[in-house]
């Protein structure tokens, strides 16, 4: 007889990132184009201690427009985390999507389930990282991110780039059975 232990599940905030963790200045892809929304390391450190992962769910079709390379997100999510350390602040893992439907480089001319309003992106992660869809939110600033977490089935928040943390602290405990602290 086989016994299978099941591993706690985790609750999870997915976070869409341009817009909102950085500065949406158009595609942004070298680091120089790089600032934090006010906020944003805050809310972030606070979604860690309350025992969230937390996740960057991106559409990042400038790669499929040819105006950058997956090694060039790969190495702007790389600087995010090295600006996040000096905050005591983590995203645990981040997703792109580099396709669209109407690309210029042809390898990435895709109708992907992965691009947002499609849940796919979300989904993988959820099955890659053992996360808690019940426990879980997302947050976006546009209505394609909240599209996307919809179909997900799980709630969605617009964020219109003011602050991050002080945009979490009235959410949070709609979307939370997580322990969460607030700090003032
Ligand atoms: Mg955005």
């Amino acid at each position: 007889m086989t016994e299978t232990i099941l591993a706690p599940k985790h609750p999870t905030v997915f976070l869409d990132r341009d817009g909102v963790i950085n500065v949406d200045v158009g595609y942004p892809h070298r680091i120089e184009m790089f600032s934090f929304i006010p906020g944003a390391p805050e809310a972030i450190k606070l979604l860690n201690a309350s025992g969230y992962q937390v996740i960057v769910v991106s559409n990042q079709s400038g790669v499929a427009r040819g105006l950058f390379s997956e090694e060039a997100v790969r190495i702007f999510n790389q600087h995010i985390t090295q600006r996040l350390a000096p905050f005591g602040a983590r995203i645990d893992a981040f997703y792109f999507c580099p396709y669209h439907p109407d690309a210029v480089v042809e390898r990435y001319r895709i109708d992907h389930h992965e691009r947002k309003p499609r849940p796919g992106m979300i989904e993988r992660a959820a099955r890659e990282r053992n996360l808690d869809l019940t426990r879980s939110f997302l947050i976006g600033d546009h209505a394609t991110d909240i599209q996307a977490a919809t179909a997900a089935g799980i709630p969605g928040y617009l964020f219109k780039g003011d602050n991050l943390f002080s945009f979490l602290k009235r959410i949070i405990p709609m979307s939370s059975s997580a322990c969460v602290i607030f700090h003032d």
